[in-house]
């Protein structure tokens, strides 16, 4: 066993484990303030252009080393990076007296200026704009490009935080896990790296202080990471892992108790290629295709036939699976430049999800029309539903709108609490539910589910979360509506038997979380779900609650954890 000093705890985020050496993430590097003026503008003119061409190089360098899509666009970044008129907007700055740092930050927010103003394609890579220009200013500088390194072996990745762009390009044959300081259990960093199959610990204690190349066991489950473990903690860990893969290798099919109750395992994904990786593995269909996730470096709204051609290209490998698509849950956490109705105090509170809808339903329309295509075009199982729905009156304003589409089910998501408690009301007119536990953690403990410092409070298996839960639950009993769970809690092995005890009957989840919440379902009985989830609810903290499911779970499971 490591000793407490060797260990750094924080949130498991992905399952799994892994050891080897750490690379640090250089966090993004800003020119000194008041940087003096270069001494003679040409010679810095020179410096600055070689720094463009060292990033232009080591981008295509790195080009040569992965594969198609990603490879195309370090290619165009490097374009950037040797783009004229990049270098000679910083030459003017260079000659009006500042330094060869500031003059390239001038330089690239002038271009990020008018790449905005241009909007289509242009607007779209604003983001890899800014990526080469803090790579210039780090040359001239002298320092380590910011960003994830250039990784020679396998290697565990610890940053203060990740950019979701940096995640989605991550090399999963190099990336054994992810560990940062920052981000939350439900930061999409946490859920792009579940959606990877990536182990990942956040809000790690000290993990900035780690040293580059010593070597760490990360655990994606207890959320820990162990500083130069030894080599019987290792075996140990590995042993672990052997075991739950030897567990997994008989859990397959549709999900049950070990009584014969369904639960279905879906999938949460949020893109084309999600969906063709989820739908190539054993899940029942997608419980949440998150659809902003689509469009988030769309500058203007994409047309009809735009969103009919993703919308089949992620029905189509599901055949006949069900995929529960969500109409876009813009604002907040996840704003949408074509859908932006300008700034809020809280945006969280303001016109998010479904409220943007409402103020907007030509965007809303535009989106089930071209679902409507994409569901005529390819027969699939398609069931829509609304994010942010607080009233019955909501509710029932977007199932209308669906089925004026000739969409077959419309259902809503439940994760404000408003919602949860009227449940019986609200789901009156609905084919489906499905339980958003990140959203309804966030409203219910009024915590911002972005403040990583404040887990605690956003943990679902806080009582009131699970109260919430619970009047949901018994609301859609009443209604006959079935309802599902398609927050993180979702793939909590233990929080999972709760739910099926409290009535949910679908459960969607990264698809790498889908095996060991299949082999949790298939260890107890549907009685016995319902026995912890009554013993849970008697908890009065969510330590507490965590502990009674511990503790009345199968041990079978309890090995496995
Ligand atoms: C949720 O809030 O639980 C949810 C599934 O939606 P998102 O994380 O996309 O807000
Ligand atoms: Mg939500």
């Amino acid at each position: 066993m490591a000793d407490e000093d060797s260990t750094r705890r924080g949130i498991g985020v992905s399952p799994g484990s892994a050891y080897g050496p750490v690379v640090l993430v250089a966090p993004p590097v800003r020119a000194p303030e008041g940087e003096s003026a270069a001494a003679d503008p040409e010679q810095a003119l020179t410096e600055v252009k070689a720094a463009f061409e060292s990033v232009a190089r080591d981008l295509e360098e790195r080009a040569g080393r992965v594969e198609d899509t990603a490879a195309e666009i370090l290619m165009a970044t490097a374009l950037i990076a040797r783009d004229k008129s990049l270098l000679k907007a910083a030459g003017k700055h260079l000659r009006e007296g500042e330094g060869p740092a500031t003059a390239i930050e001038a330089a690239v927010s002038e271009f990020v200026v008018q790449f905005e103003a241009l909007g289509g394609y242009f607007a779209e890579r604003v983001a890899d704009l800014r990526d080469v220009g803090a790579r210039a200013v780090a040359a001239v500088l002298g320092v380590p490009a910011p960003g994830v390194p250039d990784l020679d072996e396998p290697s565990i990745i610890v940053a203060e935080d990740l950019a979701p762009a940096e995640t989605a390009v991550l090399d999963r044959a190099l990336v054994l896990a992810i560990v940062t300081s920052g981000g939350g259990r439900t930061s999409h960093t946490a859920i792009l790296a579940a959606q990877r199959g990536i182990p990942a610990v956040v809000q790690c204690d000290r993990a900035l202080e780690l040293v580059a190349g010593a070597h760490v066991a990360v655990d994606g489950d207890m959320g820990t990471v162990t500083l130069e473990p030894s080599e019987a903690f290792v075996a140990d860990l590995t042993a672990r892992r052997e075991r739950r893969a030897s567990a997994l290798s008989g859990s397959t099919g549709p999900g049950r108790t070990n009584d014969g109750h369904a639960v279905a395992l879906l999938a949460n994904i949020g893109d084309v290629e999600d969906a063709v990786a989820a739908a190539a593995q054993d899940v029942e269909g997608v419980g949440l295709f998150r659809t902003e996730f689509v469009f988030l470096s769309a500058t203007s709204a994409p047309t009809v036939e735009e969103q009919a051609e993703v919308y089949r290209r992620v029905l189509t490998p599901f055949g006949d699976r069900r995929v529960v698509v969500r109409t876009l849950d813009a604002g907040a956490d996840k704003p949408l430049a074509f859908a932006d109705l300008g700034p809020e105090e809280n945006p969280a509170l303001g016109r998010r999800g479904l409220r943007l809808s409402a103020a907007r339903p030509e965007l809303l329309d535009t989106q089930l029309e071209a679902l409507a295509v994409a569901t005529k075009d390819t027969g699939a199982d398609v069931r829509v539903m609304a994010p942010m729905v607080a009233t019955a009156e909501e509710a029932d304003w977007f199932a209308r709108r669906v089925r004026e589409h000739g969409l077959p089910k419309a259902g809503v998501m439940i994760e404000v609490p408003a919602a949860a408690l009227r449940s019986r009301h609200v789901l009156a007119d609905m084919d489906f539910a499905s339980i958003g536990t990140n959203d309804l953690s966030q409203y219910a403990l009024a915590a911002d589910r972005m403040q990583g410092e404040l887990s605690d409070l956003l943990d679902p298996w806080q009582p009131a979360v699970l109260d919430l839960i619970a009047a949901a639950c018994d609301g859609g009993a009443r209604t006959g509506t079935p309802i599902g769970v398609c927050g993180e809690a979702a793939g909590d092995l233990l929080l999972a038997l709760v739910l099926v005890g409290l009535g949910v009957s679908s459960l969607s989840m990264a698809p790498s979380k889908v095996a060991m919440v299949r082999l949790a379902l298939s260890l107890h009985s549907l009685p016995g779900c319902q026995r912890i989830a009554a013993s849970v609810r008697e908890a009065r903290t969510a330590a507490d609650a965590r502990q009674v499911a511990t503790e009345l779970a199968d041990g079978g499971l309890r090995d496995l954890l």
